[in-house]
């Protein structure tokens, strides 16, 4: 082999902020803060200040590797800390506020947290966790003197005052680029929530994938509202991105109902909004009761949705009402985020909406640096027809190889692959859809039921707030779908109408076995259905003829 006579240089994260900082420096960053007014900086300004970070921690005692944690919203001084932490050699940890309180005792304990960096908001969930922190040393409260509020935190410092009094002289250390630089806790839906420890280098990659056109396209000349949290996968490495490309970042803070989200779209010029589909609900929500007209508002021209399928009529109503194309994305805490997008191909270009949004409900193709595969129980490749649907795995290097300590033990198959958890078709274009997760696909009769697609089926019909499938025991076919529906306040519907509107949409085999009214359905922290909760209630449920 020869090598190449390329220069080499370590993929970090400072390096990230160090170009921002000299070819974009005049790129803002809004922040809606917790304690009330719209804040404006500079990548100029988040760099120098990340190094102030960097020297308050050297002076707090942080040594490389050690973990540093947030409890915080979207702003600039999460995203100083962002830079200064990982800049510095030590790892960032950002903490969902979302858990419930156990959950985040377990994991600041797990992560053997040191310090721990929180908003305001967040100040007497602190006082009541502090002392169960065990390896925490000082706890940083990010706000100014002015706001500091009587507390029982013991020893708490002032994030300015700790910050501002440093120098903003600081050379940000070179070392491996598989360097730890962040980690993020998955939500533990079964177990105990389990670390993902991100490196600099797969951060840095994953960066790249995130401007490329295909993928999310961010780019200098975005206005980028991060409704997707700091604490959720990295904001999807948005501040990171950001950082590379010199996009203008728009952090809504702790606002994030419709009124708050339309009004930062409008008034800051917003081109690129990313979030869940539950936030832009809220902001549809607002837009309807107050009759605005976005297209005329505002200038919204992509908006990316992931962590829970994109529903066709969320699509639609972004495409007509606003005037912007939803690019469905999907993946994981344990993918960097992205794995897959849903963009176009040259084919699709004279497709009418209706037959884009169909296809715009798959959360899409691969990327560059994900390899995906489908197969069945044994592990066996599954054709990519559209059709056949297996178990969704991935590899590349932004996909995690293990999680921390050691937790779950070793996770990757013979070929390297990681188990998703999901269940998804790729069609012959190579657009993945996601039919179910692996444990809540219903096994009849030894074929696979989707239960996203009964669902998003059910959810159809104009009585139905919401719906959920489960598969319950059956003498016969092993499994059969019980459909549990909540109906919209004053509607009637009754089990053979719910039947009725279904037969046609579903194969005729999909038909639930029966249909149960209830009052509300079981989430959990971060708003997904609690399908295991739902099988425990209905534990004791026969079917009919059972
Ligand atoms: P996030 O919610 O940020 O994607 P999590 O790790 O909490 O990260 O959840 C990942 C899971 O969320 C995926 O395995 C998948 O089941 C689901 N998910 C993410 N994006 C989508 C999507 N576009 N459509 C359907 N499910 C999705």
């Amino acid at each position: 082999m020869t090598m190449g006579l390329m220069q080499d240089g370590p993929l970090l994260i400072s390096t990230l902020i160090e170009h921002a900082s000299r070819f974009h420096k005049d790129a803002e960053i809004v922040s809606r803060t917790c304690e009330g007014p719209v804040h404006r900086c500079t990548y100029g300004d988040i760099s120098r200040r990340a190094k102030q970070v960097a020297n308050a921690l050297a002076e707090l005692g942080v040594r490389p590797g050690d973990r540093v944690a947030t409890l915080a919203w979207n702003g600039y001084r999460h995203m100083e800390l962002y830079y200064g932490v990982s800049g510095s050699g030590a790892v960032l940890h950002t903490i969902n506020p979302r858990l419930f309180p156990e959950q985040i005792e377990y994991i600041a304990n797990h992560a053997e947290d040191q310090f721990l960096f929180f908003d305001l908001t967040f100040v007497p969930l602190i006082e009541k966790l502090a002392p169960l922190m065990k390896t925490v040393k000082g706890f940083v409260l990010m706000t100014d003197r002015s706001h500091m509020p009587e507390c029982a935190i013991p020893g708490l410092l002032c994030y300015e005052e700790l910050v501002g009094r440093q120098s903003s002289e600081y050379e940000w250390p070179v070392f491996d680029e598989n360097t730890a630089s962040s980690l993020c806790y998955t939500s533990g839906t079964t177990g105990n929530p389990k670390g993902v420890l991100y490196s600099h280098r797969s951060s840095v990659l994953h960066s790249f994938s995130a401007c490329s056109a295909d993928v999310l396209g961010l780019g200098a000349k975005d206005s980028a509202l991060l409704i997707v949290p700091m604490f959720h996968v990295n904001a999807w490495g948005m501040p990171y991105a950001g950082a590379m490309c010199g996009a203008r970042l728009v952090m809504p803070g702790p606002a994030l109902d419709g009124k708050s989200v339309y009004e930062l779209m409008r008034d800051e010029k917003v081109t690129l909004a990313l979030g869940v589909p539950t936030v832009w609900l809220m902001l549809f929500q607002h837009v309807d009761a107050n009759r605005l007209v976005p297209r005329d508002d505002l200038c919204v021209e992509r908006v990316v949705i992931g962590g829970s399928a994109a529903p066709r009529a969320m699509c639609e109503k972004f495409e007509t009402q606003f005037g912007a194309f939803v690019v469905h994305a999907w993946g994981m805490t344990e993918m960097s985020p992205l794995g897959t997008v849903c963009n176009l191909l040259p084919k699709h270009k004279d497709y009418s909406l209706d037959q884009r949004l169909n296809l715009q409900v798959k959360q899409g193709r691969a990327i560059y640096g994900v390899d995906m595969k489908i197969t069945d129980d044994e592990g066996n490749r599954l054709p990519h027809d559209g059709k056949a649907f297996g178990h969704l795995m991935v590899r590349g290097p932004w996909v995690t190889k293990g999680y921390l300590k050691g937790e779950g033990g070793e996770i990757l198959d013979a070929e390297g692959f990681f188990d998703t958890g999901d269940v998804a078709t790729i069609d012959p274009d190579g657009y993945m859809q996601i039919t179910d997760r692996a444990k809540d696909v219903i096994k009849s009769g030894g074929e696979w039921i989707s239960s996203i697609d009964l669902e998003n089926a059910a959810v159809g019909h104009p009585a139905v707030a919401e719906a959920a499938v489960i598969g319950v025991a059956h003498a016969k076919w092993q499994e059969r779908p019980l459909l549990i529906v909540v109906r919209k306040s004053g509607q009637e519907l009754t089990r053979e109408e719910m039947l009725g509107f279904l037969d046609g949409k579903v194969a005729r085999w999909w038909l639930p076995e029966d249909v149960v009214f209830v009052d509300d359905l079981p989430h959990t922290a971060t708003g997904k259905l609690q399908k295991m909760k739902l099988r425990e209630l209905f534990r004791d449920y026969r079917f009919p003829e059972n």
